[in-house]
């Protein structure tokens, strides 16, 4: 083989961290040929989907507590490269934040930040290769083989790996990839739906379908306290959902059996606030049946759906039969409504992998320790963010320093 057929960086995967790290790289090394090898008849398409259409990009609060996961140097990589602001600002895109530090595009569109990857890789002559399902990489004394399952074979000098995790299949990311990886020496940590519903027993959720309320989440594990968000609830037909939820979703790999969520549906009020005011809803409604209990501060569903399993019995007495311990367990259920979380949500439903190739498995270049010169980076790696634009921030930061370390290894030999 000439040496001219040799690709200098294969991408492989057109998403979020690809496309940061096609931009990168051909912008720090102009001369070398970089080819996105992407699976899909597009790329970027899940960026399409981000943050219903608006692509909530980044977060002006970017702090540690807000990933999870084995890669040790997480904010080292996300200091070192530029914020979203100055990246996007650098391709024209103008990017503002909304009232609690999630960055949007101006634009308000998840179209308008694709157009800009796609227009500067193309302005830097990347090459776009879509519809090339990378199957197995080979690696020979002077190139790696990319193959397809039909034998065609990419070769290349240099590889990044941004082939996603295994959330939201539908937008190309089953996880072929971290099963590839190991053959090339990588091990995962427990790979789990992140960003993502928590399913619970369905009979405790009858009635409840669609309800969306404001609350306290709090999870548990054996009575120990694990973390807490306000925000809105939405309940399923079998889970809790909404995003305080989904920020919990990561803690269900470690916690798995023994999660307790604990629901506060009046967070905005101190127990004895709430007991004042059923106390004055009892003498207001008293000769309404029980059904109108709480529905001056509930949708009814929920309303009734409390007081049936705090009292357990019927519903057609009148508020006034109702006696002072009573009204106590229903205040106690409204501040400390718990359910089991049975399940994590399917990969259809989550938006992020917690888990993945673990932190070990790179160096602090991204650089692959069993195999020079493959560089990994985005959700394929053991990162997850919560929701909030932490999740794309560490695809643009870590595809850009992915995208740097492989120029510089093309420019100055691997090491
Ligand atoms: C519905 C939804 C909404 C979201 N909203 C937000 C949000 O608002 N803010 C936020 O921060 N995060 C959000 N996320 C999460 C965020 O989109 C991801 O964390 C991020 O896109 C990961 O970037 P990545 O480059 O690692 O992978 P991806 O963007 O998933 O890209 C991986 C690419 O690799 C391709 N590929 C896979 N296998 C192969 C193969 N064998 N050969 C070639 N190509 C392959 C895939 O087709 C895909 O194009 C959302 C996710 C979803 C699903």
């Amino acid at each position: 083989m000439s040496k001219d057929n040799i690709t200098d960086i294969a991408v492989i995967g057109g998403g979020a961290s690809g496309l940061a790290a096609a931009v990168e790289a051909k912008t720090a090394l102009p001369q070398a040929k970089v080819v996105i090898l992407e699976k899909l008849d597009r790329v970027g398409k899940k960026i399409l989907a981000t943050g219903n259409g608006r692509c909530n990009l980044s977060n002006i609060n970017l702090t540690s507590d807000h990933y999870h996961g084995s890669v040790k140097n997480v904010m080292r990589i996300i200091g070192s490269t530029p914020s979203a602001k100055e990246f996007f600002g650098g391709l024209g895109l103008l990017c503002i934040a909304d009232s609690k530090g999630r960055i949007y595009p101006r634009s308000n569109s998840a179209a308008t930040v694709l157009n800009a990857l796609r227009l500067k890789a193309q302005q830097l002559g990347v090459i776009e290769r879509c519809g090339f399902e990378a199957n197995f990489i080979e690696s020979t004394p002077n190139c790696f083989k990319i193959s397809t399952v039909s034998g065609e074979k990419f070769p290349c000098k240099r590889i990044i790996v941004a082939a996603g995790g295994y959330a939201a299949p539908q937008f190309g990311t089953d996880g072929s990839v971290i099963r590839l990886m190991r053959s090339k020496g990588c091990h995962t940590t427990k790979i789990c739906p992140a960003v993502a519903p928590l399913r619970v027993r369905p009979e405790l959720l009858k009635g409840l379908k669609g309800v969306r309320v404001k609350g306290r989440v709090t999870a548990y594990s054996g009575g120990r306290f694990l973390k807490e968000e306000v925000g809105e609830i939405q309940f399923t037909e079998n889970a809790l959902s909404g995003i305080c939820v989904f920020n919990m979703a990561h803690l269900f790999s470690h916690y798995e059996g023994k999660l307790t969520l604990r629901l506060d549906l009046a967070e905005d009020m101190v127990m004895d606030q709430l007991l004042g005011y059923l106390r004055v809803i009892q003498y207001q409604r008293g000769k309404q049946t029980l059904e109108e209990l709480l529905t001056g501060m509930f949708p009814r569903n929920l309303a009734t759906y409390l007081t049936k399993r705090a009292l357990g019995k019927p519903l057609n007495e009148p508020i006034s039969s109702i006696r002072e311990n009573e009204l106590r367990q229903l205040a106690q259920l409204v501040k400390n409504l718990e359910f089991d979380v049975t399940g994590s949500s399917s990969w259809k439903d989550a938006q992020v992998t917690s888990g993945g190739i673990s932190g070990d498995c790179i160096d602090e270049r991204l650089q692959l320790r069993s195999e020079k010169g493959i560089f990994l980076c985005g959700e394929i790696l053991d990162v997850d963010g919560d929701c909030g634009g932490y999740n794309l921030q560490w695809a643009w930061s870590s595809g850009i320093q992915a995208g740097r370390s492989c120029a510089d290894s093309l420019r100055g030999g691997l090491t």
